[in-house]
């Protein structure tokens, strides 16, 4: 649990550099790892997918590449680990494959202490925004169904919306200014390394969780604000944190 002092000495050394108080109006939320407990799916696609293409990633790999392109994440992994560029045949190829293993795997499940928390967070007039680099258009659609009336497919920024995934700031600057919401009025939930540092990069005040298997360290070292290290313990500290932000 992450007492309240840590939380207030995180959210007042972030508040330095803002020129008008504070005001939350909204929160960007991330969609794999953070709405959907998606990630093990997909980490075991990639792992898959490159084991057939004679590269074995060690566990932790995907989601430390977690919320970038798959483009991306195939040229990186060619570089950490053979050396050498991927060819243009290579990303294409296991980009498709990947996309088809994971296409296999059973639907992702909502997290369901995720639900209570956003229809806290709906309750308490603060609108709710998606920013995904995700392209995977079941799984935005069903976030409308099942999050009715809290979620609304034009308050979300997918794959389709950017031209730089993350960790490019991208994603959360095209947020900002379709919300309207500036860096006094927004906050972001995230749980991947590269999704952190692109919220940082917008200037957003980044919370994360952390809902997978990599050390809560490399979270903080991306920028992020705080860490919980589980959505029942940020869930539990809401109350807190939304008092925190709310002093004048
Ligand atoms: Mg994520």
């Amino acid at each position: 649990m992450i007492s309240e002092k840590t939380i207030e000495k995180a959210f007042h050394h972030f508040t330095l550099e803002l020129e008008v108080p504070f005001h939350l109006r909204g929160i960007f939320f991330d969609m794999d790892g953070v709405l959907y407990n998606s990630m093990p799916y997909h980490a075991q696609s990639w792992i898959q997918t490159f084991s057939e293409f004679k590269l074995r990633l060690p566990e932790f790999e995907p989601y430390m590449n977690e919320g970038s392109t798959a483009l991306f994440t195939v040229q990186q992994m060619f570089k950490k680990y053979l050396h050498r560029e991927a060819t243009s045949e290579e990303c294409e190829q296991i980009r498709q494959r990947k996309h088809e293993v994971m296409a296999a795997m059973p639907p992702s499940e909502i997290f369901p202490a995720m639900k209570g928390l956003l229809e806290e967070i709906h309750q308490q007039k603060i609108h709710c925004w998606v920013v995904t680099g995700s392209a995977q258009e079941s799984l935005i659609n069903r976030l409308v169904e099942e999050f009715n009336g809290i979620l609304r497919r034009d308050q979300m920024i997918t794959a389709h919306d950017v031209i730089q995934g993350k960790p490019h700031p991208e994603p959360y600057l095209k947020a900002m200014q379709r919300s309207g919401f500036m860096k006094h009025q927004a906050l972001v939930i995230e749980n991947a390394p590269l999704g952190v540092r692109s919220a940082k990069a917008a200037g957003l005040f980044t919370i994360a969780v952390n809902t997978g298997p990599i050390h809560r360290d490399v979270l903080l070292h991306a920028g992020a604000d705080l860490v919980f290290g589980n959505i029942d313990e940020l869930k539990g500290s809401w109350s807190v944190i939304l008092k925190l932000l709310s002093k004048k």
